[in-house]
């Protein structure tokens, strides 16, 4: 929402789109619409799933569990929230939540320990399984992390924070790699009431300030350096000078993960020294169901980054329930989840929903091509991996190098193949299916925000016998009940329809506030549309009752009064088999009111002209979606401006587009800024 008002954007919100209604006329589409009004859809439901609900002699099918989801929120929420968690006191009142005000409160009076959950109540049964496989730079080097292992991290350290003066409530900034030290302190965190704010290791000194004081944290760990794609980062540098702007700062605790001693300053604490002076046990803080767990921030594609605070009992409720089934999880298996621990990803499917179920989870922390392009390919071979979870930008990477480096690994360990992040264009999502999975491998689009703390759309909840269509997250997760709305805020009904994604019903793991800065919360998500949660982003409902996200309110064109999502023209465009990936975006135009520019990486080794890659890029886009579809300006590029979460800034693209640079809002998330001048350049050298 960074450049048009809400209601400029919304009012492009209309009519059905091109791409969509061609797919609505394929036979595979119309087949599996076909499968799905089929009583064969209305698939029994998993009694060892859902033991919860065995008694409940009126559920015969997966579509009734969900229809009790939404009209029986406090028996469903509530009997998930008492059997997959352990409470320290019961809560009276399931919820207590107002869509008009943004007002959020999820099991009134329980109280309850995050990291009793994650491991204590494993111990007994589980002390020997593997918690953690932190997959370090070096293929091969990997090291294995039992619960009781973690569980012994996790007490010396929070025993460490409490004989530093950390107290219940005090902000924690954790600038760590994935590792298990990272998730030693957030679990440490919510041990003795601490709020932590993971800030991705790879920011600057800047970011990492900005973080630090919108929090007012006392209290920071890190490390003295990481090695991440054959490169040693120094961490503690970038920390000393985030310290130095931010006076709030009382302590640094240091870890040392790469065997390398470093100057140490007056506020810094050698982390393993405090750690093995401080006890191996630390008792838990039982913490009120609606205290902070955690803040942390969206990945600043739209604008300033937002520091969401979610709290302890509906986001540990909503991570560990939507874990286990949208991937279907079975006791045993290993689950890849590639994301860092900086953003929700790794908040919610590397950490909270894997430890919270007993599984074995990896830590991630090298690169996608280190050594090559065949590292998650070669690592899903070595570790055994059964559900990978990814996300689209990571999968285009490696698509654009050939499928041969896929190939020469085993995958049959392979059960699901997630995603999420951005929306996953036709070629992805083929290809992840096809070349990755063999066709053997379910792969599951899943939609969802910081804000949400978990899975909101997703193919498969549980329900093996659901048909899966290409690129879109199609079904709503149990509790959710989107809608899509108009300019107007009116409900946009039927099945062909498209509109603003909101969803209408509270959900456990929904965050509660944007710390320090309520009216921002409310004004982001609950004042556009009165009594809905407003996501910003666009979705289409296909017959059937499945969603395919269409992208960014804020992406939808005009042209010349045809309403455009920008994904409908990226995904053609990516079809082109010399593309690697695209990003297009709107541009003003004398006639045609917006103009289309198109961002284009080729694959690499391709060697047609511009000209004639142009040229069929346009013939493309007229035969597969209009002739007004057309780019009016194509750029070629060697790269694109990304969060460091992997999502395209099109905010500063269209700033380039318009030859407006001066000022290119907030970048402190962009990951490669000397793209942008690269990107300025080649645009002045074009038009
Ligand atoms: P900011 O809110 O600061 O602009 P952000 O929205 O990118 O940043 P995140 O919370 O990390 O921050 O990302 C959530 C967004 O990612 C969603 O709103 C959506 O636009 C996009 N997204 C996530 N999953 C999908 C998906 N499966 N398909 C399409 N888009 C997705
Ligand atoms: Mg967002």
């Amino acid at each position: 929402m960074a450049t048009l008002k809400l209601p400029v954007f919304l009012s492009k919100v209309r009519g059905p789109n091109a791409t969509l209604q061609k797919l609505l006329q394929t036979k595979s589409f119309k087949n599996a619409l076909h499968k799905h009004f089929s009583s064969k859809n209305a698939t029994p439901i998993s009694t060892t799933a859902f033991p919860e609900f065995d008694s409940l002699t009126n559920l015969n099918c997966h579509e009734d569990l969900y229809k009790l989801s939404l009209e029986r929120p406090e028996l469903f929420w509530g009997k998930l929230a008492r059997s997959r968690l352990k409470w320290e006191k019961d809560f009276h009142t399931v919820q207590d939540c107002d869509m008009t005000q943004g007002k959020v409160n999820w099991f009134l009076d329980g109280k309850i320990n995050a990291s009793v959950n994650c491991i204590d109540r494993h111990l007994v049964k589980y002390g020997d399984r593997i918690a953690l496989i932190w997959e370090k730079d070096e293929p091969g080097s990997q090291e294995y992390i039992t619960y009781k292992q973690l569980s012994e991290m996790v007490n010396r350290l929070s025993q460490t924070l409490l004989n530093h003066g950390v107290i219940r409530g005090d902000r924690v900034a954790i600038y760590l790699p994935c590792s298990p030290i990272a998730v030693a302190a957030m679990l440490a965190c919510t041990r003795i009431g601490a709020i932590h704010s993971v800030v991705f290791a790879g920011f600057s000194a800047e970011a990492l300030s900005g973080r630090i004081l919108d929090a007012q944290a006392e209290t920071v760990i890190t490390a003295n350096e990481e090695i991440r794609g054959g490169k040693t980062i120094n961490l503690k540098k970038h920390v000393d000078e985030a310290v130095a702007k931010s006076p709030c700062v009382k302590r640094v605790f240091v870890y040392k993960l790469i065997d390398r001693e470093i100057k140490m300053n007056k506020l810094d604490i050698p982390l393993e020294k405090a750690m093995s002076e401080s006890s191996s046990k630390c008792q838990p803080t039982a913490m009120d169901s609606n205290d902070c767990l955690f803040m942390l921030y969206t990945s600043g594609s739209t604008g300033k980054p937002k520091g969401v605070a979610h709290s302890h009992g509906g986001y540990l409720t909503y991570a560990a329930v939507t874990f286990k089934h949208v991937f279907d999880y079975n006791e045993g298996e290993i689950f890849g989840c590639l994301a860092d621990i900086g953003w929700i990803t790794g908040h919610s499917y590397v950490v909270y929903g894997p430890l919270l179920n007993g599984a074995t989870t990896v830590l991630y922390s090298s690169t996608p091509t280190y050594p090559d392009q065949g590292r998650y390919w070669e690592t899903v071979e070595r570790l055994k991996i059964n559900h990978l979870y990814t996300a689209p930008t990571a999968l285009r990477l490696l698509l654009k190098a050939g499928d041969s480096w896929v190939t020469k690994y085993d995958r049959s360990s392979l059960r699901k193949l997630g995603c999420v992040g951005e929306p996953l264009n036709h070629e992805a999502f083929e290809w992840y299916r096809d070349v990755v999975g063999e066709n053997k491998s379910d792969v599951i689009d899943t939609w969802w925000q910081t804000e949400t703390g978990g899975i909101c759309l997703t193919p498969r909840p549980s329900n093996p016998g659901a048909e899966i269509l290409p690129a879109m997250p199609m079904r709503p997760f149990f509790g959710i009940d989107p809608v899509l709305l108009d300019a107007e805020g009116k409900e946009v009904v039927g099945d062909d329809a498209t509109g603003a994604l909101c969803i209408r019903k509270p959900w456990p793991g929904m965050a509660y506030t944007i710390y320090g800065d309520h009216n921002r919360f409310i004004e982001t998500y609950y004042q556009p549309f009165k009594g809905f949660y407003f996501s910003g982003d666009g979705a289409h409902r296909h017959p059937g009752g499945y969603y395919q996200i269409t992208g960014r309110m804020d992406d939808v064109l005009n042209v010349s009064g045809h309403r455009l999502g920008t994904g409908e023209i990226e995904n053609v465009m990516d079809d082109h088999p010399a593309v690697a990936e695209t990003a297009v975006v709107g541009f003003e135009h004398d006639i045609k009111g917006e103009g289309i520019y198109a961002y284009i990486i080729l694959k690499d080794e391709v060697t047609d002209t511009f000209e004639k890659i142009s040229k069929e890029l346009r013939e493309l886009c007229k035969s597969r979606l209009a002739s007004y579809a057309q780019p009016d300006i194509i750029q070629f590029t060697p790269g694109l401006p990304k969060t460091r979460s992997g999502k395209i800034m099109r905010r500063i693209l269209r700033k380039v587009a318009a030859n407006n640079t001066d000022d290119l809002g907030d970048i402190s998330t962009l990951a490669d800024p000397s793209i942008v001048q690269e990107i300025i350049n080649n645009h002045q050298k074009i038009i």
